[in-house]
């Protein structure tokens, strides 16, 4: 089969190899769509922590076809140990002991039953391969106040995890300002009923959805007293940011990190994007041939904010 192998640091082949062995209970998954992501991005650049060894199989937004029962499915990146603490609090995305699943750019995939949610009728397999990011959007959502106690949101940072974001604060009746320095990214997010800005101030709630140390800070400059920061968007490894102590004491404001979802928010997703609760085809770039991937992933996340739909057959 196809599939698209990182061999090192920005060294990226689409070559023949051997089809997936599944071991264990895993199953066999035809890929029909796979999307790119930031993360894509950084392990092309400089490897990623849940990278196996070189050469290894990556790509995260999985959708795909079982073969053995034919039933379509959305390939979710990781299964918890459900054994852990987090895991028995009931909190499996920070799951100190996930199962990764990887390997989306490619013809087939192996997958462990358990990663496997089943696609809604009418959803096209790039829409559900974009439910693995929404989860993570539904998460952090999940992670801010109610819309009642928080009716007016900013989100820093306007690339898919942003505009995702956004789109669910809005279909929740919240007014939601996107904050972005690229004004297509501002276009993209009025365009989906947010108002944008080059910078945010005086929120309920802010969303950080860039992940660098100075938009954290400026974050949790954002917000109003008694507000909330849910910081969505992941620093390099080693990151330090400094924030200051005022606000986080004298108008305890509520800082909280949002990491990855749970099983039931990937169904979430998938729910609402098969109702076009959240249009995913405002973020969709191509469709793009595994040969292609190398040098869309080398183009970076810069201009609009925009996922390519990758169809490894
Ligand atoms: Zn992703
Ligand atoms: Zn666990």
């Amino acid at each position: 089969m196809r599939a698209a192998i990182l061999h090192g640091p920005e060294d990226l082949r689409v070559e023949d190899v051997p089809a997936p062995e599944p071991r264990g209970d895993e199953v066999l998954v035809r890929v029909d769509a796979a999307t790119t992501c930031g993360t894509d991005v950084k392990m092309w650049r400089r490897g990623h922590p849940i990278l196996p060894p070189y050469p290894a199989r990556f790509g995260h937004e999985t959708a795909g076809t079982r073969t053995d029962t034919g039933e379509r499915v959305l390939v979710g990146d990781s299964v918890a140990c459900g054994a852990c603490r987090p895991c028995r609090a009931g909190r499996p995305q920070i799951c100190r002991d996930p199962r990764w699943v990887l390997g989306g750019f490619a013809e087939l995939i192996a997958a462990p039953p358990a990663a496997l949610h089943p696609v809604p009728d009418g959803l096209d397999a790039a829409g559900a391969a974009m439910a693995e990011p929404l989860a993570a959007a539904v998460h952090a959502v999940d992670r801010a106040p109610a819309p009642a106690i928080a009716p007016d949101a900013g989100v820093l940072g306007g690339g898919p995890m942003g505009q995702m974001i956004a789109a669910l604060l809005v279909a929740e009746g919240r007014t939601v300002t996107v904050a972005d320095r690229h004004a297509e990214r501002r276009v993209q997010a009025e365009a989906l009923g947010a108002a944008a800005a080059e910078a945010l101030a005086d929120h309920d709630v802010v969303f950080e959805a860039v992940g660098r140390p100075e938009a954290w800070r400026a974050a949790v400059g954002a917000a109003v007293p008694g507000g909330c920061v849910v910081f969505a968007g992941g620093c390099a490894a080693g990151s330090d940011a400094q924030l200051p102590t005022r606000p986080l004491h004298y108008d305890e404001l509520d800082l909280r990190g949002a990491f990855h979802h749970a099983p039931a928010e990937v169904d979430r997703a998938l729910a609402l994007l098969a109702e076009g609760a959240v249009d995913w085809r405002a973020l969709a770039a191509g469709p793009i041939e595994l040969d292609a991937l190398p040098g869309a992933l080398a183009a970076g996340n810069d201009g609009p904010a925009r996922k390519w739909v990758v169809l490894p057959r």
